[in-house]
């Protein structure tokens, strides 16, 4: 497996096995501190596409003044090992100073969503990542990018960037890799203390008891989200960002759950952020 540190290395290797060797690409943008989720993203990447491109790089644009970029976790060297193990052919690893030269003034904001769910507390977060992942898929020129549903306000933003753009690449979403009892993978886990990652499991027993509701008949916004509620009030240490029920797309609440609804939670559990949601059947 190669590391590619810079842009134009990046821009090469993809524009020959896709052009000379006819090959497809699949890129998976990640942030490191690699675990089965992202895993699971580069495996739906192997199985499609005959080359494999997966992406390290802590984004500052996408970090608020006070939140973890600087402690955010870095460990490339275990991060290349799983790669190479799920399938990757190249980690992307470049600076910051690779992916915003000196003097960087251009952004991409998918206005309308950028300020919706993660955007409302973490202000300007959905604008680092829009531009971020337009530099990368302008770069490598994939076939397919691979993120996943974890992350499902980033998705909606992504999709309609690259709807807008016109870019070519396609975007597939994996589904959310979860520890045996419920809390989904996180890079942010290993902030937990074990108070707090008992906890934690509060955010997925919210989503099961709104899963059962909606499937029980009661599809009403109001209801599933007062069911929500309900269970986040028997862990008062945990404060809630936001409780939503969402359309996907656009992600402007509705009243009524229909398939393919979304519902969002976020929380803080002591001083770590956390996110889960469910798609709605
Ligand atoms: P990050 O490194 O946090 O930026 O995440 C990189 C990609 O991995 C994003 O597309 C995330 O949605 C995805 N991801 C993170 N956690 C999970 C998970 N538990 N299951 C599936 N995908 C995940």
């Amino acid at each position: 497996m190669e590391i590619f540190r810079t842009v134009a290395e990046l821009r090469q290797w993809s524009r020959v096995e896709r052009k000379q060797a006819q090959g497809t690409l699949g890129f998976v943008p990640t942030m490191g501190a690699l675990h089965a989720g992202h895993a699971s993203l580069i495996r739906a990447a192997a199985a499609d596409c005959t080359n494999v491109a997966v992406s390290i790089f802590v984004n500052p644009t996408q970090f608020g003044p006070h939140e973890d970029y600087a402690r955010y976790p870095r460990t490339l060297d275990a991060d290349c090992a799983l790669a190479e193990a799920h399938g990757a052919h190249v980690v992307f690893a470049p600076s910051v100073e690779e992916m915003y030269p000196a003097g960087a003034a251009t952004f991409v904001d998918v206005e309308g969503l950028s300020e919706r769910m993660d955007g409302q507390s973490r202000h300007g977060h959905f604008r680092g990542v829009a531009t971020v992942v337009a530099k990368l898929l302008i770069a490598a020129e994939p076939d397919r990018a691979y993120f996943g549903q974890k992350d499902a306000a980033q998705v909606a933003v992504l999709r309609r960037m690259v709807a807008d753009l016109r870019l070519s690449t396609e975007i597939v979403v994996c589904p959310i890799v979860r520890e045996a009892d419920g809390l989904a993978l996180s890079s942010r886990n290993i902030y937990l203390s074990a108070a707090e990652r008992a906890q934690a499991l509060t955010l997925s027993r919210s989503l099961s008891k709104v899963e059962a509701l909606a499937a029980s008949g009661d599809r009403r916004a109001d209801a599933l989200i007062a069911a929500a509620r309900r269970v986040f009030a028997a862990e008062p240490t945990i404060r809630i960002d936001y409780i939503e029920l969402v359309d996907w797309a656009t992600l402007k609440p509705v009243e009524t759950a229909v398939p393919g609804t979304l519902f969002a939670v976020a929380a803080w559990v002591g001083a770590t952020r956390l996110i889960d949601n469910t798609i709605l059947g």
